[in-house]
């Protein structure tokens, strides 16, 4: 597992399959555990992410770690990764054709690790798992069906899809936060 995921990385910082390679500083693949029993997967990385090459160690970051306690998951025994694995400039949102070149690479790394949870913070996160895994037409708005769990059975095992709100929604509306911790901590009952 840890070979293969260390091969995506490799792919993704030689990446040129967007146009976000021409502005990004360093690619940001994913971390943590390769046997984890979770993934995050967020938006994309921002400039703090850009710059060390890791994901959510910024502000976002902050406000996820103080969620993760929350729900008394550790870091190091989670991975986490984003949609699009380049920042895009100003932040601004992820395109169509972005999205569609970059996510090989996550559901590489979703096969590599087989999780029983994937949390997707915010909604272009939830509009692709979701997606991916068959559920297109309960795709919503992440007001509504955020803390909401879809179990996609295979004959591989079970897995629970957990929409989330993104950790950066605190840094508009700091009232989000005790909507998140709370969702959070309903993890707990899941892993
Ligand atoms: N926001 C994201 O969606 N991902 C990161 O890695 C950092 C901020
Ligand atoms: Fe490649 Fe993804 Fe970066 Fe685009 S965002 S250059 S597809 S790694």
């Amino acid at each position: 597992m840890r070979d293969t995921l260390d091969k995506i990385k490799e792919e993704v910082l030689g990446c040129k399959k967007c146009g976000l390679y021409k502005e990004r500083i360093t690619p940001v693949s994913g971390e943590g555990n390769a046997k984890a029993e979770i993934i995050f997967v967020g938006e994309a990385p921002g400039s703090n992410e850009d710059k060390t090459g890791v994901p959510f160690c910024g502000k976002a970051g902050e406000i996820l770690d103080e969620l993760l306690e929350t729900a008394e998951i550790k870091r190091k025994d989670i991975y986490i990764t984003n949609i699009l694995k380049c920042r895009p400039p100003n932040n601004r949102n992820p395109k169509e054709e972005e999205v569609k070149a970059c996510t090989s690479y996550l559901d590489r790394q979703i096969e590599a690790i087989k999780p029983k949870i994937i949390c997707c913070l915010g909604n272009f996160a939830v509009s692709y798992i979701m997606t991916k895994f068959g559920f297109k037409d309960k795709v919503q708005g992440i007001s509504r069906i955020h803390g909401s769990v879809f179990t996609y059975s295979s004959i591989f095992g079970s897995l629970k899809i957990v929409p989330l709100y993104h950790p950066a929604v605190v840094a508009y509306n700091v009232n989000m936060k005790e909507v998140l911790k709370k969702d959070f901590h309903s993890l707990k009952s899941l892993s």
